[in-house]
């Protein structure tokens, strides 16, 4: 079934999964808060992402660098002199837009290739219309830099201008030879890391697609100076991203697919780069960039900082700049992701026997934002609430969990069912009067959401009984 973007955006203020930025102040346009679903459901994400491609990987270690950074390392990346979009007026209403995206939502192909004298000429040439006024009369495209500028130093206007970071990954490459002097890593070897980026998108919207404060989880994995050696490690960062998404967060494989940049789109150091697109509610758009950008980086960042970046073959002595492959997920494009894939909608029958319709949202268990739901049958029996509670602070310190024990239990297992929590735990009376026999033998019900399966389980038993989330 589709759902359109509007029915997602308000059923995530409902569950409290995302809201509008500074709400009680009007909102600031385009900025979101998660909620504590959403918060937690980030958190699962960024837990999955972490476990699967760092911790449990030996050629890989994780970093955290620092937001604000050296105004040179933007001249050595680039982003001061190119890291920008063709902005375009609407000489009617003032809209400014991206002449890019309109050449591309009005049939137009690889925008990006077009020189901006072309790209004018397509606008004319095809009576392209503003979105908002529906005029057809555009400013030629002028370099719009997307870096956020701010200042740093106590006086103001005296300080030093810097930037908030517009991607993860420079933070990677400077800190490439602290790692090389710092640990054992040998190539080939991965650096990832997940933070906030900024981009001062000129047409931030369509919910979490396009914000102006944002996340990613980038990965730099550098490999020989090879480039067929390259070219085998972008096919297996493809497969093994494509595991991930598919396996450990559940997006639908039929709502993926692969597109790869055309000669005119690739950056000149590139040997290779694809997008991992999704089918989002208005069409396809980017989740994810997996780039081999060979040495460029690191060659850059050696020639404007002077050190030596070059790794030492420990076998061959040989020195060489790696190269490397970048696979770069937007976290925030993931939550949204994972929201809309697994929104559904379904019928069924209320206790009068009449159909009605409940939203349910399928999430894989690793990123249900609720893994265990406790719920004591009866509230009013203080036994049950007692087990109930220390239940709670048991398996509270180990996964996400919700106590519940408010309203009808069919009531409380749909609030769950709509959240896809994997698995709900009741406590009844044969859990008290066990309880009243012996305290060691009590028994819960544990109910698995995605068979529905019931079973009688020791309460000691509960945590080798449980799966693994
Ligand atoms: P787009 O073409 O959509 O502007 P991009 O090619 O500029 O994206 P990259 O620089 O490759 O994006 O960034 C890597 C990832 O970061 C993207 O795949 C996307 O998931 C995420 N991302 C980039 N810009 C934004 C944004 N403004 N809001 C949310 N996520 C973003």
């Amino acid at each position: 079934m589709h759902f359109n973007l509007e029915t997602i955006v308000a059923w995530a203020k409902r569950r409290g999964f995302a809201y509008p930025g500074s709400d009680i102040y009007g909102g600031l346009a385009n900025a979101w808060d998660l909620g504590p679903y959403g918060a937690q459901l980030h958190k699962h994400i960024v837990d999955a992402w972490w476990r699967y491609f760092i911790q449990e990987r030996d050629d890989m270690v994780g970093l955290d660098a620092a937001i604000l950074m050296n105004p040179r390392v933007w001249e050595a990346s680039g982003h001061i002199a190119s890291f920008s979009d063709p902005l375009v007026d609407c000489k009617k209403c003032k809209a400014r837009e991206r002449a890019d995206k309109l050449i591309e939502d009005n049939g137009g192909d690889t925008p990006e290739a077009r020189t901006f004298e072309e790209q004018y000429r397509y606008l004319v040439e095809h009576h392209v219309t503003c979105p908002e006024c529906g005029a057809s009369d555009w400013t030629e495209p002028k370099h719009f830099n997307l870096m956020f500028k701010t200042q740093q130093g106590v006086i103001d206007g005296e300080g030093k201008d810097i930037y908030l970071r517009p991607e993860t990954a420079q933070g990677i490459f400077v800190n490439f030879k602290n790692i090389l002097d710092t640990t054992r890593v040998r190539i080939p070897f991965g650096i990832g890391q997940i933070g906030k980026s900024f981009r001062n998108e000129i047409t931030p919207g369509n919910f979490m697609f396009r914000v102006r404060e944002f996340e990613q989880m980038e990965i730099e994995y550098f490999v020989e100076n090879d480039i067929t050696v390259g070219l085998q490690w972008l096919q297996t960062w493809k497969e093994i991203s494509e595991q991930w998404r598919i396996e450990q967060i559940g997006i639908k494989k039929e709502k993926l697919r692969f597109r790869e940049h055309d000669p005119k789109e690739l950056a000149f150091y590139s040997k290779g780069t694809w997008d991992v697109e999704y089918e989002f509610p208005r069409g396809w758009g980017e989740l994810q960039g997996i780039a081999y950008r060979t040495d460029y980086d690191l060659k850059q960042h050696q020639e404007f900082s002077g050190k030596d970046l070059q790794y030492t073959d420990p076998m061959t002595g040989k020195r060489y700049l790696p190269h490397c492959i970048e696979p770069s997920w937007g976290l925030t494009r993931a939550i949204l992701t994972a929201m809309i894939d697994a929104y559904d909608e379904e019928e069924y029958l209320n206790q009068k026997g009449e159909k009605e319709t409940r939203v349910v949202a399928r999430f894989h268990p690793n990123i249900a934002p609720v893994k265990y739901a406790i719920l004591p049958l009866v509230k009013k029996d203080e036994v049950q609430v007692q087990l109930g509670k220390e239940l709670f602070h048991k398996l509270s310190k180990l996964y996400s969990c919700e106590y519940d024990d408010n309203g009808a239990i069919g009531k409380r297992y749909r609030r769950q069912d709509e959240i896809w929590t994997p698995f709900c735990i009741t406590i009844d009376q044969q859990s008290v009067e066990e309880y009243h026999a012996t305290p060691e033998s009590v028994t819960v019900t544990v109910r698995e959401r995605d068979s529905m399966e019931q079973k009688r389980v020791l309460i000691s038993d509960l945590f080798l009984s449980l799966g693994y989330l």
